[in-house]
């Protein structure tokens, strides 16, 4: 059975003045435990509308998501919180969702106090970990989001991001904001964190040539559907 089952997922927007806009397609999809799929096509295509659909950041129109075997379709929002302790999601600006005011330590740590997890103590080895886990010293914990750069920026989210060891990741252009050579890293980091954890990523990115070497399955959207998916090697070689 695999982690995560999508099955003909459409999403349509209403449109002031115009006609509404289909962004996504009957779409079907299926993710296993521990397996990185990729996610390509130009921007529009409708990548990050089924990105967020998956979590129901964004209520699809019609379709299903069957995640640990669990039907998403009927959950209600409150419902839907504990679903998203186990399906994580990191965006291509980490900036927005690190609240300036609070310490690195505390921004990683939330999560933990948010679903009451361990006393102060075990929280606090907790943030060591998962500093260790995506490369970031141990001193970034008391300091703020601003001291960092952009790419140490987006450890931190991930850092937050698996605090309650998920399930799965979807990574939503994560890296596009990021120079080449930091790309390269962080890009490095989501594999390493794939086999360390045995974690399941959806890697969404406009860029061919940041999940082609990432991922074990590529699938191609265009115009808000599946145009093509299969095993990496494979999708790259298509003509
Ligand atoms: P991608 O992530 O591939 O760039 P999006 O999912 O952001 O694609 O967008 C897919 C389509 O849906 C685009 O045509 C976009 O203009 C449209 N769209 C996205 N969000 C909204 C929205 N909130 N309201 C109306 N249209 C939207
Ligand atoms: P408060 O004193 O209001 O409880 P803290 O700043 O002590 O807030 O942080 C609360 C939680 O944030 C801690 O339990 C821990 O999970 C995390 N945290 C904050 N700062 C650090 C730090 N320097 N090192 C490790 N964890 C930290």
């Amino acid at each position: 059975m695999s982690l995560l089952q999508v099955n003909k997922l459409s999403k349509t927007y209403p449109n002031l003045g115009g006609p509404p806009v289909q962004a996504v397609s009957e779409v079907s999809l299926h993710v296993d435990e521990g397996e990185v799929l990729g996610v390509v096509g130009e921007s529009g295509c409708g990548k990050s509308t089924l990105g967020r659909s998956l979590l129901r950041l964004i209520e699809p129109s019609s379709g299903e998501v069957i995640f640990a075997g669990k039907s998403l379709t009927r959950l209600s929002q409150t419902e839907m919180k504990a679903v998203r302790r186990d399906m994580q999601v990191i965006f291509q600006d980490p900036f927005g969702s690190l609240n300036p005011r609070h310490t690195v330590g505390y921004i990683i740590g939330e999560p933990l106090i948010v679903h009451r997890r361990g006393n102060k103590a075990e929280r606090r080895r907790r943030v060591e970990e998962l500093l260790g886990i995506v490369g970031l010293p141990q001193d970034a914990a008391d300091r703020y989001p601003h001291e960092f750069s952009g790419g140490q920026r987006q450890r931190i989210a991930i850092a937050r991001a698996l605090a309650l060891d998920p399930k799965l990741l979807i990574a939503d252009e994560a890296v596009s904001a990021l120079d080449v050579s930091i790309q390269s890293q962080i890009i490095n980091l989501i594999a390493d964190l794939q086999k360390r954890l045995s974690l399941a990523i959806i890697f969404i990115s406009h860029d061919l040539s940041v999940i082609r070497h990432v991922s074990d399955r590529i699938a191609v959207m265009y115009l808000g559907r599946i145009v093509e998916v299969g095993p990496a090697e494979e999708i790259m070689q298509a003509p």
